[in-house]
C-alpha cells in the first residue's frame, strides 16, 4: 500500500478523509472495544453523503485496498476495523419523520435516534446502549425492552438505500430488490454493500415499568433455574434479562440481577416478578421498580448498561464512551438448560477472580414478538428459541498480556460449562472469531440463500472479512 496517492479521494468527498498525520485520526480510527485498538487502518473516510461511499468504494477497488465498513463501532470480533481503510458512515445522522415512518442516517446511533423520535411519540424497538450504531444493530437484529412486544429493530425496516460494490446506489424494499433486501435483515453487516440509509415503521412510545431486582450471588444459580423457565414465557409486555455481574474490585461481591421492563403498571410487573421468586424461593436483596415515560425508561435502561461496562473519555473530540479489552461470547438456547451444568457455570462465574477483571453473564428471554416473524421471512433465522446468553469478561487495555490471557481463558470455560445444552446459534450481533461453523451459527438453513444473493450482489467479492459470507 506504500505509495498511495489519497489526494485524489480527498478532493472528491463532502465529507472527511483522515490518514494518521490528521490530528482527528486517533481517536475516530478506535473502535468502542479497546481490544482491537492495534488494528491500525491507512486511512478513515467519514462518509458524509451516499456519493462520499461510492467514491470511497472506487478508490478502493482501484488501488487494491482492503476495507471495513463502519456506523458505531461496536462490534465485538472487530469486522469494522481494517488495516486498509474504515468507510465511516457516522456523518449520515439525519432523521426525518413522516406519521410512523422514519428514515435514519445509517451513521445515527441509538441514543440520538431514540431522543429525535421521543419528540414524536416514537420509538424504533432495539437496544439501549445510546452509543451502539443504528446501522450495525439492526442488520443484525437488535434486541431490547420492547422486544418481545414488537420484535427486533429489523423486523421495523421497510427500506434500505445501499451502496453496492459496483458504485450503484439502490434502495432495497420489498418491491426492488427484495432478495437484498431479504438478505440484509439478518446478514447485511458489512456482506453486501453500505447501508447509507434505513426508513423504518416505528412505534408509539409507551410508558413502561422499569426494574432491576438483585439476589446475592449464592442465589445465582436457582433464579436462573427458575428464570430460564419462567421470562421466555411471561406476558409479551414483559421483557426480563437476567445477568450474572462481577466488577473489578474484588470487595463488591457478585450479584445476580434481574432488569428489564414492561409495558404495564408496576403493580403488573411486581406481580409476574413475584411469580418469579417464588419459583426460585430466593428473597431478593434489593427491589427497584418504577412506571416512567419513555424518554426516562431510555435513560434508566443506559444507566444500567454503563453503570457496569462503560469507561468516559476525555478526547480532543470531547467525550467519548469506550470499553476495554473485552471478549465476549454467546449461544442460543431452545429449552431449559440442566440444573447441574447451571450450578457448574454460577461456579466458574466468580472462580478465581482478579481485580481489575469484569466478568458478565446476561440472558436475553426470546418468545412472543421475536417469534412472530418466520424464520425464512428474512435473513434472521432465530425465531423460535428460548434465550440467548452472553457471556464478556473485560480487562483494561493497560493490562498485561498475561490478565488478558486470563481473561480469554475465563470466557472460554464460562461457554463450556453449558454449551452441551446449546442450540449451537448465535445471535449474528454477538459475532465470534473462534466459531468454525459460523455460517450455520448465525444464518442456519438461511445461509444457502445468502449465497447465491452475495454471488449476485457482490459477485467479485469486494465486501469481504473473516466471518463474510462467501460466493455461492
Ligand atoms: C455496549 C454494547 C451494548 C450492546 N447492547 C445491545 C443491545 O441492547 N441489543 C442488541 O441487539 N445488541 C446490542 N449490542 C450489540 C450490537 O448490536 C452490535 O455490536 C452491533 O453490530 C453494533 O453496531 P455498530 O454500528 O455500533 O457497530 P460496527 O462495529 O460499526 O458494525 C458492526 C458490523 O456491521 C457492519 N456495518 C456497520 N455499519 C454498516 C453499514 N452502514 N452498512 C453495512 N454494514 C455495516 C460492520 O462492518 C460490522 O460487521 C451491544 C454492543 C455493545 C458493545
Amino acid at each position: 500500500m506504500v505509495g498511495i496517492d489519497w489526494s485524489s479521494l480527498r478532493q472528491s468527498l463532502d465529507g472527511q478523509l483522515l490518514l494518521d498525520s490528521d490530528p482527528a485520526y486517533e481517536w475516530t480510527r478506535k473502535p468502542f472495544i479497546a481490544r482491537f485498538d492495534e488494528i491500525l487502518p491507512q486511512a478513515v473516510v467519514m462518509c458524509a453523503t451516499h456519493q462520499d461511499v461510492v467514491e470511497a468504494l472506487a478508490f478502493a477497488r482501484r488501488n487494491d485496498i482492503d476495507f471495513a465498513v463502519r456506523s458505531g463501532g461496536h462490534c465485538f470480533a472487530g469486522f469494522s476495523s481494517s488495516r486498509g481503510m474504515v468507510v465511516n458512515v457516522t456523518p449520515m445522522a439525519q432523521v426525518k419523520v413522516d406519521g410512523s415512518r422514519v428514515e435514519v442516517g445509517a451513521g445515527i446511533r441509538i441514543g440520538a435516534m431514540t431522543n429525535a423520535l421521543i419528540d414524536h411519540g416514537l420509538v424504533v424497538p432495539g437496544g439501549s446502549c445510546p452509543s451502539v450504531g443504528v446501522g450495525g444493530t439492526t442488520l443484525g437484529g437488535g434486541i431490547g425492552v420492547l422486544g418481545r412486544l414488537y420484535g427486533l429493530t429489523l423486523d421495523h425496516v421497510v427500506a434500505a438505500e445501499v451502496v453496492l460494490a459496483d458504485g450503484t446506489v439502490v434502495t432495497a424494499d420489498a418491491e426492488r430488490h427484495p432478495d437484498l433486501f431479504w438478505a440484509l435483515r439478518g446478514a447485511g453487516a458489512g456482506n453486501f454493500g453500505v447501508v447509507t440509509a434505513l426508513t423504518f415503521d416505528a412505534r408509539p412510545a409507551p410508558r413502561m415499568t422499569n426494574f432491576y431486582i438483585e439476589w446475592d450471588f449464592q442465589d445465582a444459580a436457582e433464579v436462573l433455574k427458575a428464570w430460564q423457565r419462567w421470562a421466555p414465557s411471561a406476558p409479551e409486555e414483559m421483557t426480563a434479562g437476567l445477568g450474572f455481574t462481577a466488577m473489578d474490585d474484588l470487595d463488591e461481591p457478585a450479584v445476580a440481577e434481574l432488569f428489564g421492563a414492561m409495558v404495564g403498571t408496576e403493580s403488573d410487573a411486581m406481580k409476574l416478578i413475584g411469580e418469579l421468586v417464588e419459583r426460585c424461593g430466593r428473597e431478593p436483596a434489593r427491589v427497584n421498580c418504577r412506571e416512567m415515560d419513555y424518554r426516562e425508561t431510555a435513560l434508566y435502561q443506559a444507566g444500567l448498561l454503563s453503570a457496569v461496562n462503560n469507561q468516559v473519555v476525555e478526547t480532543p473530540q470531547g467525550q467519548i464512551e469506550r470499553q476495554g479489552c473485552r471478549f465476549t461470547k454467546g449461544e442460543f438456547f431452545d429449552g431449559p438448560i440442566a440444573d447441574e451444568a447451571i450450578d457448574r457455570l454460577a461456579e466458574v462465574f466468580v472462580a478465581g477472580r482478579t481485580a481489575g477483571e469484569v466478568r458478565g453473564l446476561e440472558l436475553a428471554p426470546w418468545g412472543g414478538g421475536y417469534a412472530r416473524t418466520d424464520r425464512h421471512a428474512t435473513a434472521f433465522v432465530h425465531r423460535d428459541t428460548s434465550f440467548s446468553l452472553k457471556h464478556a469478561v473485560m480487562v483494561t487495555p493497560e493490562a498485561s498480556q498475561g490478565a488478558k490471557e486470563a481473561a480469554y481463558r475465563w470466557v472460554t470455560e464460562s461457554w463450556s460449562a453449558v454449551h452441551p445444552w446449546g442450540s449451537g446459534r448465535v445471535y449474528p450481533n454477538f459475532p465470534d472469531p473462534d466459531l468454525t461453523n459460523w455460517g450455520d451459527a448465525y444464518y442456519g438453513e438461511n445461509f444457502a440463500r445468502l449465497k447465491r444473493i452475495k454471488s449476485q450482489y457482490d459477485p467479485q467479492n469486494l465486501f469481504r472479512f473473516e466471518q463474510s459470507i462467501p460466493l455461492g
